[in-house]
């Protein structure tokens, strides 16, 4: 590594320094309570998928440039050199590591994991060592941002086609828009994901309720959070914010996605809009007598796995349990409790990135698989885009022989109407 690369590494690592990053750059006792607590040590059980050894090679690097002992005897302080091999290590570290965060919850002192490894991703940015084809969709999603003129028509006649699919199976009423789009003054914004996986179930709950709502130009995935950057995530936020405020709506509801819902949450403060995941808006629709769903849709039992985005990271847990009790009448929790969830092994960009991290993923989630065989269901069923690969994919390599389905196409298939 030349030595301008590696003066912009320390500045990027330097600016990432607040109270919190230097709290937990600090505070490891090496005590191990995290030990077991990653699914991938608990799968793989190699040691470098322990969280605290992932920590170490951040804060290797840490105490080399910005501690006192570090600076002056590297080897008391176990400091260590920004250098190609430690760009591979930091790699390995961040792109093994989903950001469930299930080891803050067994850590004394709350070290984030996910905060530590996005200074392991912004420093492989920094270094252009970062997985390219993440950095290409993010800067996809931006530029449709800039010239959404270019995509407009095509985006209109696709929703044409999936509007003929809702009319026919949920018998919208002749005349009425199934799947408004572009609406000024409704009342909620749907920010969607590509598909009509994502589009035609939530469209037919939203008839069906009454909403004034309208659907977003602009998918809801954040290429930009994968990846790391700081920068672009905030671009491919900000054309949905800016479309919100627009549009002048009042709520703008996220689909099942995971990191969309949890990035889009964590800039909400101060906006003129509220935001919900939509399984939020299921719930409170059942709640308010607006949809009513056959508690006979689903016969055999229903597990139902919890995004670590929206439930650990976003406080999720009620409102799938309340629509699942809507749902079925066997209803399988897993164990344990819906906080120590094990994660599917999806996040962090991880099933993005396809076919590169197929075999890693089926490794790295034994123990996810366990966890849901251990329930005799034979529905899983979830709400983040990413699980639900995830999940689909460890149904297949292990062979579960249960279907894996959106929480959101069971609401839908279970309306009466
Ligand atoms: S955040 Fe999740 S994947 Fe990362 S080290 Fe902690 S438990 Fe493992
Ligand atoms: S539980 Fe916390 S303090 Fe203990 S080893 Fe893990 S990261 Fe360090």
């Amino acid at each position: 590594m030349d030595s301008k690369t590696r003066d912009t590494l320390i500045t990027l690592f330097k600016d990432k320094l607040n109270e919190a990053m230097r709290f937990y750059l600090e505070t490891c006792t090496r005590c191990g309570l995290c030990v077991e607590a990653c699914h991938v040590y608990a799968s793989m059980g190699n040691v470098k998928y322990i969280a605290a050894y992932r920590h170490e090679i951040v804060r290797r690097i840490y105490k080399k440039y910005f501690k006192g002992r570090g600076k002056l005897w590297p080897s008391v302080g176990e400091a260590k050199e920004l250098t190609d091999m430690a760009l591979e290590e930091l790699y390995e570290a961040a792109y093994s590591c989903t950001g469930c965060r299930r080891c803050m919850l067994y850590c004394p002192f709350g070290i984030d994991t996910q905060m530590l490894m996005s200074i392991a991703k912004l420093l492989l940015i920094g270094a252009s060592a970062e997985p390219e084809i993440l950095t290409m969709l993010a800067d996809t999603s931006i530029e449709k941002g800039k010239s959404i003129k270019l995509f407009k028509k095509g985006f209109l006649a696709g929703v044409s086609n999936l509007e003929a699919d809702v009319v026919k199976k949920w018998k919208i009423k002749a005349g009425k828009t199934a799947i408004p789009v572009d609406v000024k003054g409704a009342d909620l914004l749907y920010v969607a994901l590509a598909g009509a996986h994502s589009i035609v179930p939530a469209a037919a709950i939203f008839n069906a309720a009454g909403e004034n709502w309208t659907l977003s130009f602009f998918e809801a995935v954040n290429f930009g959070a994968f990846v790391g950057d700081p920068t672009k995530t905030k671009l491919i936020l900000d054309r949905i914010i800016n479309e919100a405020k627009r549009l002048k709506v009042k709520e703008v509801c996220i689909c099942e996605c995971g990191t969309a819902y949890r990035v889009m949450k964590q800039v909400s403060g101060g906006q003129p809009f509220k935001v919900s995941s939509i399984t939020e808006v299921h719930a409170r629709y059942i709640r308010e007598g607006r949809i009513t769903l056959n508690k006979s849709t689903f016969k055999h039992g229903v597990t139902y796995h919890d995004p670590c985005q929206i439930a650990r990271n976003g406080g999720i847990f009620d409102e799938p349990r309340f629509i699942l009790t809507h749902l079925t009448d066997d209803f399988r929790e897993m164990s344990p409790d819906p906080r120590y969830n094990w994660c599917c092994g999806g996040g962090g960009g991880l099933v993005a990135l396809g076919e590169d991290t197929l075999d890693f993923r089926m490794k790295s989630s034994k123990v996810k698989v366990d966890q849901v065989k251990e329930t005799g269901a034979t529905i899983l069923a979830t709400a983040c885009e990413n699980c639900h690969t995830q999940l689909s994919n460890l149904n297949d390599h292990y062979t579960m022989s249960m279907e894996v389905r959106f929480l959101s196409s069971m609401v839908a298939d279970a309306l009466v109407h």
